[in-house]
Order: C-alpha cells, then sequence, then structure tokens
C-alpha cells in the first residue's frame, strides 16, 4: 500500500488546508494510508524524535516508524483504518502538547474535518535552511524512509517546489548513501527505491509559470479589493489620494487585478515598468486629469517589487512624494502586508485546493519511476498536470528575465500565449 504524505511549505495561503483536507480523504478513499508532515521541509528534516510522547491508547495510536499497520485496528467513525485522534491536528493546546516532537504523523479521515474554510496552513509551515543543503535533504530521504513513505505531495511556492524537484532528483544518490552508512537496510533501499512527488502551488502572488492560477491568490486578491475599498471611503470623504502597496516581489498579478477590479488611478507592477526619466510626470499628467474630470480620489496600487526600466525601486513614499509635491494632494501610503495572506479561502480556492488535490492523489498513483514529478495546474478551467521541473524553471526565468530588463520576454515565459 502506498504511504503518502503530505506537507505545506514557504509562505502560507488560503486554500492550504483545503488542498491538504483533499489529498489525505483522497489518499485514504483510494486505499492509501495518509500522513501529514508537520512544519514543512523543517518537519521532515526534523522527523520524530525518539523519546517523543505517544499515545498510549492502543485504538488511537500511531503506527510507529516502519512499523506494519493493524488494518485490524478499530475503525473508526467514517470506516476508514485506523486514524489516531479524531480532529487531534485542531485541538491546538492539547494538540500541541501531543504532537511535541513529532512531525510526521499518520492521520485519518475526521483528522481534516473542518479544513476547507480555515485560512492558513493547520499543519504549519516554515522555511527550512537545512533542507536548502544535501545533508538536510538526506535526513529528509532518511526519514521518510523510516516512516515508510513512497509518495510526497508538496504544496508551497516556486521554492519550496524547487526543493521538492531537487529531492526527486537526488533520491538514489541518498539511498544509496543511506544503505552505504547502514541508516537503511537492504530490504528497505530494495523497497523504497523509487519516490514520487507532487507538487500543488500555494501561492498568493499568482506567479507560477505554466499554470492559470495558484492555490491563495483568488483570496488575497479579494483581501486586497476589501482593504481599497475600506480605504476609498477616506478616500473620496477627504479628497485624498492613497498609495496602497500589495504583495509581488516579481508577480504584478495582485496589483494589475486589484488595480482593475477597484478602478484605480494608476498601478506599478515589475513586468511592466515605466521609463526611468519621467515616469512622476506620466503618473501625474493621468492623475491630474482624473482630477479635473471631476473625482474626489486618488488609488495609485504598487507591488512591493515595482521599479522603473532601469530596475531602480519606485517605493510608496517616492509615489507619496510626487503626488504630495507635485500636485499637492494630501497623501497617504497604506501597506497592506500580511491582512493579504491571512483569513478564511473564498470559495474559488477551497474549490481549486479540492480539485488539485484529489488529481495529486490520482498523479501519485499513476506515477512510474520514469515519469518525471508532476505539478498540478489549472490551464482554461480544466485541472492540469505538467512536469514539475520545467514550471520551475520557466518561473525562475521570470525573475531571471525581470533582472536582465527583458519585460517583454518575463511575460511571454509566463504565458507563451501572451501578446502585447
Ligand atoms: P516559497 O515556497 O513560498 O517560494 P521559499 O522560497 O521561502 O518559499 O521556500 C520555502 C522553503 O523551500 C525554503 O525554506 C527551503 O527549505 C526550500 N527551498 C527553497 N529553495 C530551495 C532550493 N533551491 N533548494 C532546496 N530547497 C529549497
Amino acid at each position: 500500500r502506498t504511504r503518502l504524505a503530505c506537507l505545506t511549505s514557504g509562505g502560507d495561503s488560503a486554500g492550504m488546508n483545503a488542498a491538504v483536507r483533499a489529498v489525505v480523504k483522497m489518499a485514504i478513499a483510494r486505499g492509501c494510508e495518509a500522513y501529514v508532515v508537520r512544519e514543512g521541509w523543517e518537519g521532515l528534516v526534523r522527523g520524530n524524535e525518539e523519546s517523543s510522547h505517544v499515545p498510549t491508547d492502543n485504538a488511537t495510536s500511531p503506527p510507529l516508524a516502519g512499523a506494519p499497520v493493524d488494518v485490524n485496528a478499530p475503525q473508526r467513525k467514517g470506516g476508514f483504518v485506523a486514524t489516531y485522534g479524531e480532529g487531534e491536528l485542531l485541538k491546538e493546546g492539547e494538540g500541541e502538547q501531543t504532537l511535541k516532537g513529532r512531525y510526521i504523523i499518520r492521520v485519518g479521515w475526521d483528522d481534516v474535518r473542518g479544513f476547507a474554510s480555515i485560512g492558513g496552513t493547520l499543519i504549519g509551515t516554515a522555511r527550512c535552511a537545512a533542507f536548502r543543503e544535501i545533508e538536510g535533504r538526506r535526513k529528509a530521504a532518511l526519514n521518510l524512509v523510516r516512516h515508510g513513505i513512497d509518495a510526497l505531495v508538496v504544496c508551497g511556492g516556486d521554492g519550496s517546489l524547487t526543493g521538492a524537484d531537487r529531492l526527486r532528483a537526488e533520491w538514489p544518490e541518498h539511498i544509496q548513501a543511506l544503505l552505504e552508512s547502514g541508516d537503511i537496510s537492504q530490504e528497505q533501499y530494495d523497497t523504497y527505491k523509487h519516490l514520487n512527488i507532487v507538487g500543488l502551488v500555494g501561492s498568493i502572488d499568482n506567479d507560477m509559470a505554466g499554470t492559470d492560477m495558484t492555490i491563495g491568490a483568488t483570496t488575497a486578491l479579494h483581501r486586497i479589493c476589501d482593504a481599497v475599498d475600506s480605504i476609498s471611503s477616506t478616500a473620496s470623504s477627504h479628497s485624498r489620494a492613497f498609495v496602497i502597496e500589495v504583495m509581488g516581489r516579481h508577480c504584478g498579478w495582485l496589483a494589475l487585478m486589484a488595480a482593475i477590479a477597484t478602478g484605480a488611478d494608476y498601478m506599478f507592477i515589475p513586468e511592466r515598468p515605466p521609463t526611468a526619466e519621467d515616469w512622476q510626470s506620466s503618473m501625474c499628467k493621468v492623475l491630474s486629469r482624473h482630477r479635473d474630470e471631476g473625482k474626489r480620489k486618488t488609488i495609485v496600487i504598487i507591488a512591493e517589487g515595482a521599479h522603473d526600466c532601469n530596475l531602480n525601486p519606485i517605493t510608496p513614499d517616492m509615489v507619496k512624494d510626487v503626488l504630495s509635491n507635485r500636485l499637492g494632494l494630501d497623501t497617504r501610503v497604506t501597506t497592506l502586508g500580511h491582512t493579504q495572506r491571512g483569513g478564511n479561502p473564498v470559495a474559488y480556492d477551497r474549490i481549486l485546493a479540492t480539485l488539485q488535490g484529489a488529481e495529486a492523489v490520482e498523479a501519485v498513483l499513476a506515477s512510474t519511476p520514469n515519469t518525471p514529478s508532476p505539478v498540478i495546474g489549472i490551464q482554461e478551467n480544466k485541472i492540469t498536470r505538467q512536469p514539475l521541473m520545467d514550471a520551475v524553471a520557466k518561473t525562475q526565468e521570470v525573475a531571471k528575465a525581470i533582472e536582465r530588463k527583458d519585460f517583454e520576454g518575463a511575460l511571454g515565459l509566463r504565458d507563451p500565449e501572451f501578446e502585447d
């Protein structure tokens, strides 16, 4: 039986819980054993401490690392094979204590109940420096083999998925080294020769090449629109200008869509930078025209990674100074910050994560040692699979294209059908 683990890594995004829930439930429905890894790659590198507390109730305790699963163990509600601690992951105080020192956890159907509507990631996420090094990834490989896990679904951004791709590419090397060092037996080596990895893109920036939408982007956009609407009331009342900074270092999707959805007056995104010499004048021309037409408010949306065409940063304070000094507008800066990430996922993110989570399990089950690791996407409303490495490589190329000032190229890489 496939033992499938799911983890969330990198920056959290709304819908990650819905993805975990879908993966766990689909895995169980397809006859796999389901695990979650807490705290992203960090949890996989750490594994379960020997001395960590294991619940003593036989009916609900998880199988010990590598131990065969007792399929005759009492079944829980829902009729699925032994789960451990109904909803334990959700019961914060108690759960945290019980889970101390344990990162790789067997889960059942009930453990993920109610996950779909909750923001962030309940199984935790982290940035893990150790996983960037080969030694860290080797520890992760050892922990996977120790727990008998042969398939991994990773939900994260391009960094997390780059890590996933590396782990899979190095897998033969890792288990060979673990065999030679005596950390795993010949039998384990023979059984776990192949690791299956599938990626799900959890990112609020909608910055992954080859997919129309990432899990969490729609919710973040929704939060931004709510915030801009609120700010607009004050802006109109006082006839003020607001410069609103939104997230997006290399990708202006949030800023662009928020500007369209809220009818902003002007925006700055990294992919379509203004001239270095006279961006101030161009902006002032548009904004004063809007004022002349009788608008009482001025809204400028600026992506975190905004710059001019020579890559000199354009910051909200710079824009504010121009609006105050040249146009004489009473101008305020609002940085939306982490409010954009938080809160319950909107319906679209729950649905996207659920469909993609289910597809990830199907992809695991369809995979052979020769199939490249896939990443699950969506294109023209159809859930897709494509090679993980291609999507990650193209996404990294976008950032590099922007760095060499090839802005058209960047947009073309993200969407091959892009035409100016
Ligand atoms: P995101 O997944 O949201 O893009 P990060 O870029 O911070 O977030 O990546 C999350 C984690 O993924 C990192 O803390 C690290 O553990 C792992 N990771 C990122 N890049 C790499 C890489 N090049 N090689 C191995 N692991 C990586």
